[in-house]
C-alpha cells in the first residue's frame, strides 16, 4: 500500500517504521521545518517501556536512558508511604521501567526512520483530505503537492488537524487544571529508581533518564485564567511552589535560578470515544487519546497503537474495514483506561484527596497497564 503517516512525533515514527517494515511505501509528513523533540525528561512506565522495546529500540534505551524497578513515594517532610513496584513483562533480567530525555528518543528514532529510508517531508502538512474506504485518499498538502493514498494515518498530535477536518463532531482538547513543571538535574549516585514526594494539593519526583542525569517533575494545580506564564518568571514560581518541600529538595530549590532551564506545560485532555477512522484514514496517539502523565503512558499508548496497527495489516492487508475493526476492539477500552485513570488521579490531586488513596489508584493503574495489549 501507499501510506501517509501525518506527524511525525513518536506515535508517526513508530507507525511508518512498523509499515515500512512491512514493505508498504511510506511517506512521513511532519510539519515542523526544524524536526526534533522539546522537553526534558519522558517517563518509561511498564506501558511505555515494553512498547518502545517491541518496536526494537530496547538496547538503545538502556545504554541512552534509564531503566529501573519502581518507585519510592514519600510525603513532603520525607515520610515514606509505599513503594509502586511494576511486574517484570519484558523479560526477567529487564527493569520493568525508566526515563529518557526526549531529544534523545527523538534522535534514536528518527536515525531509525532515516535508515529505513522512510520518505520524510518537513514543513507540510495537509490542506484537505477526502477520504473513502474503498478508493483511498485524495490529499492536497499546504506546499500544493498533491498525492493519493491507500492508507492516511493521522499522528499529529493533541491539536490534530486531521482530526478536525475528518471528525469536526469531537469534542476539543480540554484543560485538565494541572500543569506539569520538568527540571534536569545531575544524578546522584544514590538516586537509581523513581522517588515521588506528595503534599496535600502537590507532587513533585525525580527519575533517572540517563547514566548521568535525573529530571525532576512537578504537578501543580492551577486555574485555567492563571495558567499562563512569562518564560522569565518560572524560575522563581518553581521556588516557590517548591518550598513546601524544603525539608527534603532543599539542595535542589538551591541550585535553581534564572539561568535553568525550565519546561512548563498546561496538561491538555482529548478522548476520542468511539471509532477512530474515516473512510480510509486512521488516527492514533495523542490525535484520539491525549492522556495526561500521571501513568506515565501516553507515548507507550501512542507506540502501541503502531505496533498494533502493524498486525493487522500483516493480517488482512489492505481489507482496511477488517483492519480498523480489529484494531478499534484491541485499542479503543485499552486507552480510554489510561486517560481515565490518569484523569482520576489529577482530579483527586486538585481535590487534596488522601495522598494513600492516590498512591494505591497509582499502584492499581500501573498493575493493570502490566496487561499485554495484544
Ligand atoms: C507535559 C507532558 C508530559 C508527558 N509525560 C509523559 C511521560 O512521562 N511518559 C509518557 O509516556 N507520555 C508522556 N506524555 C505524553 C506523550 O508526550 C504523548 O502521549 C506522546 O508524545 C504522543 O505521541 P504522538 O506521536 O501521538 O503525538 P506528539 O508526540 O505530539 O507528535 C505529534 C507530531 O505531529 C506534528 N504535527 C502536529 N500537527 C501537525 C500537522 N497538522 N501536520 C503535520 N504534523 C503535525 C508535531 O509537530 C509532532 O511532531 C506527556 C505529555 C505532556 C504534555
Amino acid at each position: 500500500m501507499k501510506i501517509l503517516v501525518l506527524g511525525g512525533g513518536i506515535g508517526g515514527m513508530a507507525a511508518a517504521l512498523k509499515l515500512k517494515a512491512l514493505g508498504h511505501q511510506v511517506d512521513l509528513v511532519e510539519q515542523a521545518k526544524d524536526w526534533k523533540a522539546v522537553g526534558t525528561g519522558l517517563t518509561l512506565s511498564v506501558l511505555t517501556l515494553r512498547a518502545l522495546w517491541d518496536l526494537g529500540i530496547g538496547k538503545e534505551i538502556t545504554e541512552q536512558g534509564y531503566v529501573h524497578d519502581g518507585v519510592d513515594i514519600y510525603d513532603q517532610h520525607g515520610e515514606f508511604i509505599r513503594t509502586v513496584l511494576s511486574k517484570r513483562v519484558i523479560s526477567s533480567e529487564t527493569p520493568s521501567e525508566g526515563a529518557i530525555l526526549r531529544p534523545v528518543l527523538h534522535q534514536i528514532m528518527s536515525e531509525k526512520v532515516i535508515e529505513a529510508d522512510i520518505n520524510v517531508r518537513l514543513g507540510d502538512t495537509i490542506d484537505t483530505i477526502k477520504s473513502d474506504l474503498k478508493t483511498g485518499s485524495d490529499v492536497q498538502f499546504i506546499s500544493g503537492i498533491k498525492d493519493h493514498y491507500d492508507l492516511v494515518i493521522g499522528a499529529d498530535g493533541v491539536f490534530s488537524k486531521l482530526r478536525d477536518l475528518l471528525m469536526p463532531e469531537q469534542a476539543k482538547p480540554e484543560y485538565t487544571g494541572q500543569a506539569c513543571w520538568r527540571i534536569q538535574f545531575e544524578r546522584p549516585a544514590e538516586i537509581t529508581r523513581g522517588r515521588m514526594f506528595q503534599s496535600e494539593r502537590m507532587k513533585v519526583g525525580f527519575n533517572p533518564c540517563s547514566p548521568t542525569h535525573m529530571y525532576m517533575y512537578m504537578m501543580e494545580c492551577v486555574p485555567k485564567d492563571q495558567v499562563w506564564r512569562e518564560e522569565a518568571e518560572l524560575p522563581q514560581i518553581a521556588k516557590t511552589l517548591l518550598s513546601d518541600f524544603d525539608d527534603v529538595l532543599h539542595d535542589y530549590i538551591a541550585q535553581i535560578d534564572v539561568n535553568t532551564p525550565i519546561i512548563y506545560r498546561p496538561l491538555d485532555r482529548v478522548m476520542v470515544d468511539g471509532a477512530w477512522h474515516r473512510g480510509s484514514t486512521l488516527l492514533i496517539g495523542d490525535a484520539v487519546h491525549a492522556t495526561t502523565p500521571h501513568l506515565g503512558s501516553g507515548a507507550g499508548l501512542a507506540v502501541e497503537d503502531a505496533i498494533v496497527l502493524a498486525h493487522f495489516i500483516e493480517q488482512y492487508s489492505d481489507d482496511l474495514e477488517t483492519v480498523f475493526n480489529e484494531f478499534m476492539q484491541k485499542r479503543l477500552q485499552r486507552a480510554r483506561y489510561v486517560v481515565e485513570t490518569s484523569g482520576e488521579i489529577g482530579r483527586m490531586e486538585i481535590a487534596g484527596e488522601s495522598m494513600i488513596a492516590r498512591s494505591i489508584l497509582l499502584a492499581k493503574g500501573f498493575e493493570k497497564v502490566t496487561n499485554a495489549y495484544m
